[in-house]
């Protein structure tokens, strides 16, 4: 088989056989298919898209390229989530130490941002210390001793993602649901969760932008969960505004922290419980919808998922010294509250706007294995609905160049629509989706 006959099958509308599927992802995988001929073929497959068949061919591949864990000796139920990827997105840091603090296992491998969506793994990367490459004997030991890990992915699971996943975001072809669905599958079903909840975003900061095409995500994977034998629910959200406040890293850890205090923006913390609670119910730790989430709320308030939190930033090697004395976490050097530049109703906050003006400070990356820089941001002061007087601060900005923020600062602004009349508040959830 010849790695060009597989980009121009692909190129030229054809449906690829489980064989090409395989000899393409096992190739690329190895190192004998380079990135250029694998961006090729990833804007061939984003053009022309794929068929059921191939999406499961291509998860399934893609999930064994590399090991296949097995938790089974460590817990008898764990459970996982995950984001399609959204623009403020830090539910991963509140619902996995409190779905832990409840008793239930979370052993969770994690991305790096994406595009114009921030990535739980570079958030963690904001705290001095904090290991996010943990080993899977590493991610096994600590699963046992303290019933949570969050972590990056590891080099021997789904491999052939890792390197996709790196590839798509510079190449133009993040948004393509066959891709969403074989990257956060194959991870998901290597990483040997029983039960898994997935929050599909849906809106301009989401990588499927109409409600149609998030139910179409949303039920492509919770079939193919439901095909290895996973229990899958979706539960599709809003993405049309940043969730929370906070955009940037560090900023959204200090934001996660002070959630897990109980305080935080309420929407993210209802949007966080209801993820949990979902968790619960599927690990089996509530009969029901209602009292699922009336644990998750007690366990919050108790400070169990705090505590959770701490011992898993100490068990990963994090400064602890850092999670409690918030201004010890990266700094920006030019902080810039922005007055609003008019009085009205907030129509739009571009959250996908928001976004690339935080990569364009730093926060995201152009290119490949890019560094980034942990301090920057943006912190919006309103919400979609909410009533807005001239003058008073609409957003922050965290910057360390002054050109970079003075772009940011035009960016946002450009972000933020305003209307006369009244305007309702966007909802946090349009629909779940299970089997
Ligand atoms: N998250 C992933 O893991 N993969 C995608 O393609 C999008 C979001």
């Amino acid at each position: 088989m010849n790695v060009i006959d597989v980009i121009t099958h692909k190129r030229d509308g054809q449906e690829l056989s489980q064989e090409q599927i395989e000899f393409f992802v096992q190739g690329y995988t190895r190192g004998d298919i380079p990135d250029y001929q694998a961006a090729a073929w990833l804007m061939a497959v984003f053009l022309n898209g794929m068929t059921d068949r191939e999406t499961v061919d291509l998860t399934f591949a893609m999930a064994h390229s590399g090991d296949m864990l097995d938790l089974k000796d460590i817990a008898p139920i764990t459970v996982d989530k995950h984001s399609t990827g959204g623009v403020g997105d830090k539910v991963s840091l509140v619902v996995a130490p409190l779905v832990a603090a409840c008793g239930m296992p979370v052993a969770k491998m994690t991305g790096r941002g994406l595009g114009f969506s921030g990535g739980t793994v570079d958030k963690l990367e904001s705290i001095p210390g904090y290991r996010t490459n943990l080993s899977e004997v590493e991610f096994k030991a600590q699963l046992k001793k303290i019933g949570i890990v969050l972590t990056g992915q590891s080099a021997d699971l789904a491999p052939a993602d890792r390197k996709l996943y790196a590839l798509r975001d510079v190449t133009g072809t993040v948004e393509s649901i066959p891709l969403i669905v074989s990257s956060i599958m194959s991870k998901k079903l290597a990483a040997g969760a029983d039960a898994i909840v997935l929050d599909v975003k849906t809106g301009s900061g989401a990588f499927v932008k109409t409600q149609e095409d998030a139910e179409a995500l949303a039920e492509a994977m919770v079939r193919l969960g439901s095909q290895a034998g996973r229990q899958v629910v979706a539960l599709i959200s809003d993405m049309n505004q940043p969730l929370g406040w906070a955009v940037g890293n560090a900023l959204e850890v200090r934001e996660a922290i002070s959630t897990l205090h109980e305080g935080g923006p309420a929407d993210f913390r209802e949007h966080c419980l209801v993820v949990a609670a979902e968790m619960l119910l599927m690990g089996g730790k509530a009969s029901d919808a209602d009292s699922a989430l009336a644990l998750a709320q007690e366990t919050l308030a108790s400070g169990a998922a705090w505590h959770k939190f701490k011992e898993m930033v100490e068990a990963q090697g994090g400064d602890v010294d850092t999670i409690e004395n918030l201004d010890r976490l990266p700094q920006a050097r030019l902080i810039e509250p922005v007055p609003a530049p008019r009085s009205g109703h907030l129509a739009a906050v571009d959250a996908a706007e928001i976004g690339m003006a935080v990569v364009d400070l730093g926060g995201g990356r152009k290119k490949k294995g890019d560094p980034i820089d942990h301090s920057v941001g943006v912190i919006v002061h309103y919400k979609v609905g909410d009533q807005v007087q001239k003058d008073t601060p609409l957003f922050t900005i965290y910057a360390n160049d002054e050109a970079k923020l003075a772009a940011a600062r035009a960016h946002v602004l450009g972000a933020h629509t305003f209307s006369d009349a009244p305007i309702e508040a966007l909802p946090l959830f349009y629909r779940r989706v299970t089997e």
